[in-house]
């Protein structure tokens, strides 16, 4: 039965048309799947729906294909017809009759990823056993990534994203799984601008400490700077101290500190990748426009914000100049590379791990806690806890497939 032959009420209605469910399983090889439409091309039956998918080497493919004309009689002779074709490709055949198509997906769609390191089938049920709790369905799942992590997408429908969100944020803390889960729909890939935090996101290390072991003041520092991050001590004054710790010190330490910052592994993956997607990318910190403005050179940022170590007659002054970057300073960092992009905030992604972080994280359209500090992972969207800075690729929906392949053609 072609389209134009489907009474105008059955087209309405969906249900009426009587619809066969052709199940395939077994090795992949070429020509499974033209080999299947050949074979139903005889019988002159239209394709409401197609889902094919190959698991190590084994294909499942699914045709939803409207039940031939002739009654009882030709759809026996279908399915004798794709039995035999199946036997002798040696895959498994089940054809199932029935009406319409698939059950509409229901309102509320969101994507749920999954990140583990490993990911474990125990992981696996508690996260689809509270999707269900939620009054959600799982409409598809497919993986995004296999390295350096095992990455999996849910399409789930039918509940809240924000209650989605909030089920499973706790239960992925408790299972050391990381969960993200958006809304659906095009807003996710209208995402244009990636604003990072550097010190413990961008980079491995927290800058004002490279600064602080050439003033011999490292560990005293150090310990400012971990309360800070946790949020126990207002940003400013805790930078205020520790710059005046750096009092004296020579300007050459700036090119030594350069050398010394290690980026984060997949830093580089996660620029090149989004530049090539057309991001913009953009970092704020609340260290040193002396290792920013050169991370924005190597790495080809658009953006860079941070504060300005004074230095007076060749020698650290122990203060820093112009607008201090901190909690707030971050947060209005980004909505300013964001009117400079052209963005709006809800097409922004925010990445950082520290207390002063959080409002720059919220006010993204997508915030994301980065090995963050407990304060700043309850408060975030999502939160990611491997220390690969590329899996935020996969939060975008962006598989290690698609990355690779970018990669291949420099
Ligand atoms: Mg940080």
């Amino acid at each position: 039965m072609s389209a134009s032959q489907i009474p105008a009420a059955a087209v309405a209605t969906g249900d009426e048309v009587p619809t066969l469910l052709v199940k395939i399983f077994g090795k992949d090889r070429p020509g499974i799947t033209a080999g299947l439409f050949d074979t139903l091309a005889a019988f002159a039956v239209d394709v409401i729906d197609i889902e094919q998918v190959v698991t190590r080497g084994r294909i499942t493919l699914c045709a939803l294909v409207t039940a031939p004309v002739g009654g009882w009689a030709t759809e026996g002779s279908l399915r004798s017809t794709v039995h035999s074709w199946a036997d002798s490709m040696h895959l498994q055949t089940e054809i199932i009759s029935g009406r319409g198509d698939n059950r509409p997906r229901g309102m509320g769609r969101s994507h749920v990823t999954v990140l583990g390191h490993p990911l474990t089938a125990e992981s696996t049920a508690a996260i689809a056993a509270r999707i269900t709790d939620t009054g959600g369905n799982i409409d598809r799942i497919f993986r995004l990534a296999k390295y350096p992590v095992t990455a999996v997408e849910f399409a789930v429908s039918g509940t809240d994203t924000e209650k989605l969100r909030t089920t499973l944020a706790t239960e992925s803390a408790a299972l050391g799984v990381d969960v993200a889960v958006v809304a659906a729909g095009l807003q996710r890939r209208a995402q244009r601008l990636v604003v990072m935090d550097v010190d413990s996101t961008l980079i491995q290390d927290e800058v004002i400490e490279l600064f602080a072991a050439h003033a011999g003041c490292e560990a005293e520092v150090a310990e400012v700077t971990a309360r800070a991050m946790r949020g126990e001590l207002d940003f400013e004054q805790s930078l205020h101290e520790r710059v005046a710790l750096l009092a004296g010190l020579d300007e050459s330490v700036v090119e030594k500190v350069r050398a010394e910052v290690r980026l984060t592994p997949g830093a580089r993956t996660l620029i090149r990748t989004l530049k090539r997607l057309g991001f913009q990318v953009g970092v704020v910190s609340g260290g040193f426009t002396q290792v920013t403005d050169d991370l924005r050179e190597r790495l080809g940022l658009d953006f860079a914000s941070a504060n300005t170590l004074e230095i007076v007659d060749g020698k650290l002054t122990g203060r820093v100049t112009g607008e201090i970057v901190d909690r707030a300073g971050k947060a209005r960092l980004l909505r300013r590379f964001a009117a400079e992009a052209g963005v709006p905030l809800a097409q922004t992604v925010a990445i950082g791990d520290g207390a002063n972080d959080l409002d720059m994280l919220n006010a993204a359209g997508l915030g994301v806690a980065f090995n963050a500090k407990p304060v700043v992972r309850e408060a975030a969207h999502t939160a990611v806890n491997v220390p690969f800075l590329d899996t935020v690729l996969y939060l975008l929906g962006v598989t290690r497939e698609e990355v690779e392949a970018a990669n291949t053609h420099e």
